[in-house]
């Protein structure tokens, strides 16, 4: 298995400085995600790792080998792209075939390759069929089987699932994961939809115009997001300017707008923050509620019943805070009570 590491790698396109200083190191046989808005880098980073770009400064090393300067095919990091680039008037079986083709593998092991991948992706009653008799996730276990086959260093995907409807879009995302921890290659999976990273990744990098925003697990970016970017970027928060009014241990007191709260941590020098509270993590309360915990009265002024749960947006003061309560609230109180723990309160920097 093969670990990635980008050491120091900028890449810049005459003006455009589409990846600064990105210092990465992927683990031998991770599922890890590039994540982040359009035009933020990541499509680059991949096409860096695969040879179809070459770095302005910086190395690419896998394992202990360094590959800057290798051709694609000699440095076997196969990408699979958002098309799925299937060739039309070939089978199923035919499409597998292909890569195995080009590198020369001899024609008893490329049928032992393909019934194995094929049967992994679960497409072996399909091995007969062209493309346009298969559905798009047919079609993207048939890209997937076909990089798979050659047995690459480093699977790299681009927006796999952003053709598929969004039921199917769900049931891929944990298949991908199945097939690609099945197959055990290190895999880069770049995507702009948190929810498919968070559900999927073994670690996921965020990125902000081409520098690194964080690298963490998906719990560690939810829970500890370091930036406003990233706790806004990873579901939704709420977001409020405050001051550190009281120091207690590792807990503090936060003066708002919203209200005073305590947070559970605080590793900041300075006395102006910003605190992250997820909506999800609010909980509406009826009668006396629990004293250790943050409390925050307001007036509904937008209820949205999403199904599972509701949305609720709370007007305190000036301020507007998003709560999403689970199961759905339909009986909309004219004031609503939230409570939150100060373990669930994010202080971040200015
Ligand atoms: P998206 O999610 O929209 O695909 P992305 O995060 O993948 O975006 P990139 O495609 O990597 O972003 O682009 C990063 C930056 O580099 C952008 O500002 C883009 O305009 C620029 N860029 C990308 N490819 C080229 C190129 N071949 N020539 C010039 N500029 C480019």
């Amino acid at each position: 298995m093969t670990a990635v590491h980008l050491d120091h790698i900028t890449k810049r396109f005459d003006e455009t400085v589409a990846l600064d200083d990105i210092d990465l190191r992927i683990n031998a046989g991770e599922l890890f995600f590039l994540l982040g808005p359009s035009g933020c880098g990541k499509s680059t980073l991949l096409r860096l790792i695969a040879g179809l770009h070459e770095p302005t400064s910086g190395r690419i090393l896998f394992n202990d080998r360094d590959v800057t300067n290798l051709h694609t095919d000699q440095r076997n990091a196969v990408m699979v792209f958002q098309s799925y680039a299937l060739w039309p008037h070939m089978t199923v079986r035919e499409n597998v075939r292909f890569g195995l083709s080009v590198r020369k593998v001899d024609r008893a092991e490329q049928e032992r390759r393909i019934d194995d991948v094929l049967q992994l992706v679960e497409m072996t009653p399909y091995a007969s069929r062209k493309p346009n008799q298969l559905s798009g996730g047919q079609q993207q276990r048939v890209a997937l089987a076909r990089a798979l086959a050659v047995r690459p260093d480093c699977l790299l995907l681009d927006e796999p699932l952003s053709n598929l409807d969004a039921k199917l879009r769900h049931e891929m995302r944990s298949e991908i994961r199945r097939i690609c921890k099945t197959a055990g290659f290190t895999t880069i999976y770049v995507t702009h939809d948190q929810k498919e990273a968070l559900s999927v990744a073994d670690r996921i990098a965020v990125l902000k115009a081409g520098r690194l925003a964080q690298v963490g697990t998906p719990s560690e970016l939810y829970h500890r997001p370091r930036s406003a970017f990233v706790a806004d970027f990873i579901g939704q928060t709420n977001l409020l300017a405050g001051k550190i009014v009281g120091r207690a241990g590792s807990s503090v007191e936060i003066e708002t707008a919203a209200g005073k709260f305590r947070a559970a941590h605080a590793e900041l020098n300075g006395d102006n923050v910003t605190i992250s509270i997820r909506p999800e993590q609010m909980q509406i309360v009826r009668g006396s509620g629990n004293a250790n915990r943050n409390r925050i009265v307001g007036r509904p002024i937008e209820t949205t019943f999403l199904g599972e749960a509701s949305e609720h947006v709370l007007l305190v003061g000036e301020e507007k805070l998003k709560v999403i309560s689970a199961p759905p609230v339909f009986d909309v109180p004219q004031q609503m009570t939230v409570e939150f723990d100060p373990e669930d309160v994010v202080v971040l920097g200015s």
